[in-house]
């Protein structure tokens, strides 16, 4: 009984220890985040499915519990079978290689593993799934990209190579050996050839610099272009982009991986561009911007050595008749020769250029001196001016030769040749087949010229001009009985300028015209200006040469005069000088005439500084004579002087002219002008010219001078005094 009972208790122990287990393994089964199922052997339909399995299926517990995978389209009824004979004939399944189709569809691929076992007496097989799906995809991918990335090597012949920083040496694929002129076949480290192998010298501190900086910033890569000459393969030009992959524990770079390109079909092409770029094609010799790069390095070089060096224009001085009367393929065949023979009488640290149809550059470097730039010319004309075979025909040919000398002419290469070509232009303007220089002094003084005539312009353009007025005074009666204009310029830095310092920069100039037409246009306002303020004036202008001996000048101020209608002609008075009425006498009095007879006053300025004989000028229809202002100084203390002051107030007189002393200075000079018959006066006693602004008000005020005053009482029939 005691056996029993102890039996019993055995028993309900063992009952308590396994449904303790029981719950045991439930709660793992759930828990697990594997996803986990019982299927039975028999019809494969689910005893129990844990969360996981729920989650990575999509399916519920209840809706698998009673079905099988198969009715669920988990997988295929061949799939179910095929996994049950591999998992029954070696009693379970090991991480499988299968796909599940979860209850939306995806596809998961997963590692399946089965195990037997028994539930509630049924055989079941307790199912477990690894889902690998990303690994999956992962894995394809850079199987895509390794695909992709070899196809792109083979495609761009791109060789691969390693280089052991350490040992110097480097290998490569089969590629990169074949690159190198070897068999395909070497592929492997164990080829490793020392690195400069087939590498030109010239090259290698390059490399080793550009290695250099890729160990200071690895982050930009190693490239560089280098050419190699492998012995029995032709020279190709390889680029070569690498990165440092390995440092030693010492931080020394030890291993360096990169690609190889070839370049060369890149490289002959660029070359062959860079030769069409700088040499011309008929000759072979370098172009224009060939010889620029040249002299510009040789300026650079004779700038900081001291040196000098010459740059020469040549031009042929019958191209042109060869082509037309022979062809242009003789023309061209003979500037074949041309260049050829200048290339010989050259030195090679000399430069000859084809810069366009018949024109050459030279540039001569080292010259000793000017003298020395000049003999070597001559012998580059002589070159040139040997007689030339061309099919039997015996030609002559000359050049015109320009050259500029540096340093003394410096200059940007662009002026440079522009200034040798205008040497050669002079050459050629003085009858070919010469050579001249250009001039450094003359271009300078042209240079200036230029510029102030720019200025000039600008101050026209900015209202910088004006207009003063100088009267003119009759001494006997101390009326004002007009002005002259003399224009000044009101220049913002340098103050006020005389007409002496700007005049001659437009002489003969367009803008000598434009200067004139803005003075007649200014005397003709101030005229009109004088007038509304009650005060009738004539305003004397003074005509420049070109103005007057224009074919239209009458015409032109005829039209002036019309677009100042209130203006009446008397108020004008124009005047001129001798030397530019007689140039063309004919054609100026009849353009004067023209004038007069509307009333417009003539007056001859500075007489007795011209050149001109009594006859020419009788017959210049003009009005007054303005004593030059040399005389009135000298006949103060000149007998001479005043003779002459009597004999051109004279002449005046018995023409019939009226007469204006100029520059008169003092009161006595006014006095003794007066006397001499010669009453109407201009110059500083009266007044500097003044602004026109001022003039009206001065007119007011302005009282003639005592002397004068008691000289205009007194009777005109006194001796004269003595000097
Ligand atoms: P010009 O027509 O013979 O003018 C007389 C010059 O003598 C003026 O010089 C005047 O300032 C100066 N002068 C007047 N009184 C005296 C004096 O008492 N003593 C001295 N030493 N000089 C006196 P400016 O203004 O320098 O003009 C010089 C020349 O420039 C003028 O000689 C004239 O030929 C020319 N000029 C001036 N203005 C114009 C203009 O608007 N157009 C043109 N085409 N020429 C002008
Ligand atoms: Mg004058
Ligand atoms: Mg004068």
């Amino acid at each position: 009984m005691r056996g029993v009972l102890q039996d019993i208790d055995t028993l309900r122990r063992t009952s308590e220890r396994m449904q303790a287990s029981e719950v045991r393994f439930e709660r793992i089964f759930h828990s697990l985040p594997i996803p986990l199922g019982f299927v039975r052997d028999d019809t494969g339909q689910f005893v129990d499915v844990n969360p996981a399995w729920e989650q990575a299926l999509e399916y519920s517990r209840e809706e698998c519990i009673g079905h099988s995978m198969v009715d669920l389209n988990i997988y295929s009824q061949a799939t179910r079978v095929q996994l049950r004979q591999k998992a029954m004939a070696n009693g379970q399944l090991v991480a499988h290689e299968n796909e599940l189709r979860t209850r939306s569809g995806t596809l998961l691929t997963v590692l399946q593993s089965m195990s037997p076992i028994e539930v509630a007496g049924q055989s079941c097989w307790l199912i477990s799934v690894l889902d690998i799906t990303g690994r999956k995809k992962q894995e394809s991918l850079v199987r895509e990209r390794e695909e992709l990335l070899s196809l792109t090597i083979s495609a761009a012949s791109i060789g691969l190579w390693d280089w052991d920083l350490h040992a110097g040496t480097i290998g490569g694929d089969a590629r990169w050996h074949g690159m190198h002129g070897r068999a395909p076949d070497h592929d492997d480290q164990a080829d490793a050839l020392p690195w400069e192998t087939g590498v030109t010298g010239a090259q290698l501190g390059m490399i080793e610099h550009v290695l250099h900086e890729h160990i200071l910033d690895p982050s930009v890569p190693f490239d560089v272009t280098w050419r190699i000459a492998p012995p029995q393969a032709p020279t190709r030009w390889l680029r070569n982009v690498g990165k440092i992959v390995k440092w030693d524990s010492h931080g020394v770079p030890e291993r360096m991986l990169g690609v190889s390109i070839d370049v060369t079909l890149q490289h002959e092409q660029q070359e062959l561009l860079h030769h069409m770029a700088h040499y011309d094609a008929l000759t072979g010799l370098p172009n224009r911007v060939l010889l620029q790069q040249r002299l510009r390095a040789a300026l650079d070089a004779a700038g900081a050595s001291g040196s000098s060096l010459a740059l020469a224009y040549i031009d042929l001085d019958a191209l042109k008749a060869v082509n037309d009367s022979m062809g242009h393929e003789v023309g061209d065949r003979l500037l074949v020769q041309v260049a050829g023979r200048l290339q010989r009488a050259l030195r090679p640290t000399d430069s000859v250029a084809r810069l366009s149809g018949d024109e050459f550059a030279v540039m001569l470097s080292d010259l000793g001196d000017r003298e020395s730039a000049e003999k070597r010319l001559r012998v580059l004309m002589e070159a040139v001016g040997k007689p030339y075979d061309l099919e039997g025909v015996c030609l002559d040919l000359t050049a015109s030769v320009g050259y500029t000398y540096f340093p003394e002419d410096t200059a940007d290469t662009d002026t440079l040749l522009r200034h040798a070509d205008q040497a050669m232009y002079q050459a050629k303007q003085a009858g070919g087949n010469r050579l001249r220089a250009f001039d450094s002094v003359e271009e300078m003084a042209r240079q200036t010229l230029v510029e102030q005539r720019d200025r000039f312009e600008d101050a026209i353009n900015n209202g910088e001009l004006a207009l003063y007025l100088q009267p003119k005074i009759n001494v006997r009666t101390g009326e004002v009985v007009g002005a002259e204009a003399l224009v000044r310029w009101e220049h913002p830095e340098h103050g006020l300028i005389l007409p002496g310092s700007f005049l001659h920069v437009i002489d003969g100039t367009e803008l000598e015209v434009k200067f004139s037409e803005w003075a007649m246009d200014a005397v003709l306002l101030h005229i009109e200006d004088f007038k509304r303020e009650g005060l009738e004036m004539q305003i004397s202008i003074n005509i420049d040469a070109e103005r007057l001996r224009h074919r239209e000048f009458a015409n032109w101020v005829l039209s002036h005069l019309e677009r100042h209608p209130r203006v009446s002609p008397r108020q004008l008075d124009l005047e001129i000088t001798e030397n530019a009425a007689l140039y063309d006498v004919t054609h100026v009095a009849r353009e004067l005439t023209q004038l007069r007879a509307v009333g417009v006053s003539v007056s001859l300025d500075d007489f007795g500084t011209g050149y001109s004989s009594l006859a020419y000028l009788r017959r210049l229809p003009i009005d007054q004579l303005k004593l030059d202002q040399s005389y009135v100084r000298g006949m103060m203390h000149d007998a001479a002087d005043q003779a002459i002051v009597q004999g051109v107030i004279g002449l005046a007189r018995s023409f019939g002219y009226r007469i204006v002393a100029e520059g008169v200075e003092s009161v006595e000079q006014g006095v003794l002008l007066a006397r001499m018959g010669c009453p109407i006066v201009q110059g500083h006693v009266v007044s500097p010219p003044m602004s026109a602004e001022h003039f009206a008000d001065w007119v007011r005020c302005w009282q003639a001078p005592q002397a004068w005053r008691e000289a205009a009482r007194r009777t005109s029939e006194e001796p004269l005094p003595l000097v």
